[in-house]
């Protein structure tokens, strides 16, 4: 299989729909469909079903093999496992600490783990998947020493859910939302590093302001504070903006013209004109982002 298959595989098998892996993959839906077929007619076997609508992995797209070490170690009630492709105790211990760790962690915060085992599955892809009580990593990722404390305990935290239970994505996705504010944010905050963590994250985002009085909406580079684009709207009083999802397309709402420029936030361009009403406020946009609302007057 190549990369992209497993890509395909995973995005099929988190999202559970062609259509939630077409969108979180960015293809188009009948590509996504064309190389699953292919990687199950090279298998010989088929990898989902469909079950009232969704697609459901069946029990053989579970099944991983390679000559592994086994370690083992009893975490509660639950059993720690590590397979790893070439023998490393001092490794394996290290995984099976942090299993217990934050197997306990998160059973004090949420409730029970749902499955008997947790197992760290070494994997000769660069991987960083969360299956439904294991995990594939890639034999590089499990030797850094912040994935235990990192990308680990992201991984182990979705057996709550994301492993059993889905998103759909056409209304967010709130499972990697809550991940990574559980995993990522919560252990960082522990560290006394809670506050580094969020600058880092906004510093990943784009800023858009709208400034009326020379028509344009300007985009402001969170790190340096500087204003580094500005898009035209080519309408007086632009006084809000909504973004899409996927930060492409913005909506201006215009207040005297009593109008929406649509903006291609990518390219820096003004799409269109549409004439609302005589005046119009606020402007929001539908969670699948094919709807606007206007306040109109
Ligand atoms: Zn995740």
């Amino acid at each position: 299989m190549r990369f992209r298959q497993i890509e395909v595989f995973h995005a099929v098998y988190i999202s559970g729909s062609i259509t939630g892996a077409s969108r979180a993959l960015h293809v188009s839906q009948p590509s996504v469909s064309k190389i699953l077929q292919h990687t199950e007619a090279q298998l010989g076997f088929a990898l989902f079903r469909r079950l009232k609508g969704r697609l459901v992995p069946t029990e053989e797209a579970h099944l991983i093999a390679a000559p592994f070490t086994e370690y083992s170690r009893d975490a509660g009630a639950v059993k720690a496992f590590a397979f790893l492709r070439k023998p490393d105790q001092a490794l394996a211990d290290r995984y099976l600490d942090a299993t217990a760790q934050y197997l306990e962690m998160y059973r004090g915060l949420l409730g029970p783990y749902p499955y008997s085992k947790f197992a760290l599955v070494e994997n000769f892809w660069e991987t960083g998947y969360g299956m439904p009580s294991f995990t594939l990593l890639g034999e590089q990722i499990i030797r850094f020493p912040f994935i235990l404390h990192s990308s680990y305990p992201h991984e182990l935290l979705h057996n709550w859910w994301g492993n059993g239970v889905f998103v759909d994505f056409a209304g967010g996705n709130w499972c990697e939302g809550l991940t990574a504010y559980l995993a990522d944010h919560l252990i960082a905050e522990q560290r006394g590093q809670g506050a580094d963590h969020r600058r880092a994250i906004l510093q990943k985002v784009t800023n858009y302001v709208t400034t009326e009085n020379d028509k344009t909406v300007s985009i402001i580079d969170p790190v340096s504070l500087k204003i580094v684009g500005s898009v035209p709207t080519d309408q007086e009083q632009s006084h809000m903006l909504a973004v899409t999802r996927d930060g492409k397309r913005g909506y201006t709402a215009n207040v005297g013209p009593g109008t929406v420029s649509v903006l291609d936030l990518e390219a820096k361009k003004l799409v269109k004109i549409i004439p609302i009403a005589k005046m119009t406020q606020r402007i929001s946009l539908s969670v699948d982002d094919k709807l606007a609302f206007l306040e109109a007057e």
